[in-house]
């Protein structure tokens, strides 16, 4: 018979190891719970895949961040989430690859509205180097809110501007913006080393040294760059453009991101002047250049790419490059229209870029896809590209571009980054015969009605997750402190049309 204090013991004992069987179960053995989103019969689904398949019912079940099943048969499971898509168009998140979001605060200044590039550039620099960290931290957080509501669930961001008077960390502060907002991430780390004093076009006191510009690659490669499937970051290096650094630098970035497995990217044959500037300076055009360099190289890949021979066609498709077309840009600053239609025959890997807001004024990819259909006809009819070319573009081009096989499509173990569109609009009323392609064809209004990227929806219009009308009103402050500061700092008019 236990004595009274051995049963005690007996009890204590027995609670303590249930209390450690639950709490051990609970890490260790127990499955892991599942977040579930199931999205039942769809409108249409353009699912991006390598046969292009496209259906209308049946499901998409998400599971955690990954694409578990998708068909034309109806499911129906308990999940954690359903949305009833029978008036929703679904693609793969859009992959937006050449920005400036910085440039969300000098949209259409008029003395640089009717601008070409170079005297647009000078100009520009002028209220570029007034920076700050805040104004980096609003800005990112304007263009990449634009960039989601029209679909994109990854972007790139080419941020090259280092102004003396501000931090020397400004990627770090875009990558907190792009983490709050849930949305996938590759910026590049952007250089210039040739101001003025050197023959560049920048002020001085907005480049850096090439030693800074290394050491301040190795930290954010070695901070933030994820090579893992799935990745919500990912750093790539992109000089401004071939004129702005030196060449050795230019060779020493190509070799330092292939020994790190980084994807490259610059500037390339966007204008005229820039060919003809290249032939004098360096008497070479700008592929041969690139060439040279050891830039042709399938982990590149090019914002613009306008003006190129066959030749120089040719060989970009043989290397594997990646080209983002910026049809926008290139018609506001007339720089010329892209030989898309040739570059996608040699095997370029075509994405689309929105290019920055001072050369677009816009961050809106369903806009870039429509530009880039239309901008397409006003060459011969072989040249004209699809609604169906474009959305492509816009997903597998860009996942291609970034270097990724994991996002742009929608297919079982793909990363569950979806967009979903009501077409049930004033604007796409009589456009049903073909829902995929009214997407591209007709002009939206109002933001993705879904947006979930790797699982998780990070935009429901029907809720509003960020204080928009706080963050329009500090921009707008920004905006104006920068045109002004820049103006008495330099008695350039700014506002007036007609200054030189
Ligand atoms: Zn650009």
């Amino acid at each position: 018979m236990e004595s009274h204090g051995a049963c005690v013991i007996k009890t204590i004992f027995n609670f303590l190891l249930s209390i450690f069987t639950m709490l051990f179960a609970s890490k260790y053995n127990s499955p892991k719970i599942m977040k579930t989103i199931l999205i039942k019969n769809p409108l249409a689904v353009a699912t991006m895949n390598d046969n292009g398949a496209e259906f209308s019912g049946g499901h998409i079940l998400i599971e955690d961040s990954i694409i578990k099943s998708i068909g034309t048969e109806a499911l129906d499971i308990p999940a954690d989430e359903i949305i009833d898509a029978s008036d929703m168009v679904i693609t793969p998140g859009f992959i937006n690859t050449h920005h400036h979001l910085y440039q969300t605060l000098t949209r259409n200044i008029p003395l640089m509205q009717d601008q070409p590039l170079f005297p647009w550039l000078t100009n520009h620099y002028e209220v570029w180097r007034e920076i700050t960290t805040e104004a980096i931290q609003v800005s990112t957080q304007i263009g990449l809110l634009e960039l989601l509501k029209s679909g994109v669930t990854t972007t790139s961001d080419h941020l090259y501007l280092f102004p003396a008077q501000a931090s020397p960390e400004l990627i770090d502060t875009e990558i907190e913006a792009a983490r709050a907002l849930g949305v996938r991430f590759q910026p590049t780390r952007g250089s210039m080393s040739l101001g003025k004093s050197k023959g560049g076009l920048p002020p001085d006191d907005v480049v850096q040294t090439e030693t800074e510009i290394q050491k301040d690659t190795e930290r954010l490669v070695a901070k933030y760059h994820d090579t893992s499937p799935g990745a919500m970051i990912r750093i790539s290096l992109a000089p401004c453009s071939p004129f702005s650094v030196t060449q050795k630098l230019m060779k020493q970035t190509a070799l330092y991101a292939n020994d790190n497995q980084l994807q490259v990217h610059t500037h390339l044959a966007e204008t005229l002047d820039e060919e003809k500037f290249c032939l004098e300076t360096l008497g070479q055009r700008p592929v041969g250049l690139m060439q040279e360099l050891g830039w042709l190289t399938d982990n590149s890949w090019y914002a613009h790419a306008v003006h190129l021979n066959d030749a120089e066609i040719k060989i970009m498709g043989q290397n594997q490059v990646g080209v983002s077309h910026c049809p926008s840009s290139n018609m506001r600053l007339g720089s010329g229209i892209a030989r898309i239609r040739e570059l996608l025959d040699a095997g370029v890997k075509v994405s689309l870029g929105v290019d920055g807001s001072a050369s677009n004024d816009s961050s809106d990819m369903l806009l870039e896809m429509r530009n880039a259909m239309l901008i397409s006809r006003l060459r011969e009819k072989q040249y004209w590209l699809t609604a169906r070319n474009v959305l492509r573009m816009a997903t597998r081009g860009g996942a291609a571009a970034l270097g990724r096989d994991d996002i742009g499509e929608l297919s079982v173990g793909k990363q569950a980054d979806l967009a979903l569109f009501d077409m049930g609009g004033l604007s796409q009323a009589g456009s049903l015969s073909d829902p995929v392609s009214s997407l591209i064809f007709t002009t939206r209004r109002g933001s993705v009605d879904y947006l979930i990227v790797q699982g998780q929806i990070i935009f429901n219009s029907e809720q509003s997750h960020v204080d928009e009308a706080k963050l329009i009103e500090k921009q707008n402050r920004i905006a104006v402190e920068m045109i002004q500061q820049a103006q008495s700092r330099t008695g350039i008019d700014f506002l007036n049309h007609n200054s030189k």
